[in-house]
């Protein structure tokens, strides 16, 4: 398997603790039993930055969720989800509660610094604007939607993970993020508007 494949546990941990927070214990466990990860119910993967797993189990259980959630209402929730997996890793990841408790760099900094992080995480080049009150970034390489065909923008989650980042790490509390093409629905890209708000 590539490099570009994999993710950490502690990420694919995040996600499904995410699940858990946001539609309770009983609907984290459908939508791993949906996606064949029953496995995770018992025993979860560890909080570890090292261990890798493959990217396509993160995936499928955001793409899953979709489908357990159902269309209507599904938008609101998984943005929450996506905050929210942002909020376990600044409780588990070493290098983001450095970052969240800096007090030499600026929120906008904090944020360039995330953004570039993320897309070295995902394995993609770090493809950004950045403006006064936000930031742009491309996604090409977007792997959640892979198969997946939308009238709408389909990548909510990434949009969430956005707003979480400025909200429980930079210090944007009003920080937006709206994915505004979609290769689910035949854009040449995951784009993804992020407005700072402060
Ligand atoms: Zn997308």
């Amino acid at each position: 398997m590539e490099k570009k494949d994999e993710a950490s546990s502690l990420a694919l941990r995040v996600v499904i603790d995410s699940y858990e927070d946001i539609i309770g214990t009983g609907g984290k466990n459908s939508i791993l039993n949906f996606a064949g990860m029953g496995k995770f119910i018992d025993s979860p993967p560890d909080y570890s930055e090292e261990d890798m797993i493959p990217q396509e189990y993160v995936d499928k259980i955001i793409r899953i969720s979709s489908e357990v959630i159902g269309e209507s209402g599904t938008k609101a929730i998984i943005v929450r989800a996506g905050r929210s997996t942002m909020r376990h890793i600044v409780d588990e990841s070493e290098s983001a509660k450095v970052l969240s408790e800096s007090k030499d760099m600026t929120p906008r900094d904090k944020m360039k610094a995330l953004l570039n992080l993320y897309a070295q995480q995902i394995n993609r080049l770090p493809d950004f604007e950045f403006t006064t009150d936000g930031a742009v970034f491309h996604n090409p390489g977007c792997t959640l939607c892979n198969g997946v065909k939308t009238k709408k923008p389909f990548c909510n989650y990434i949009s969430g993970v956005f707003e979480g980042m400025g909200i429980f790490i930079a210090g944007f509390y009003n920080i937006r993020c709206e994915e505004t093409l979609c290769k689910a629905s035949g854009d040449d890209e995951c784009r993804y508007d992020i407005t700072y708000g402060d």
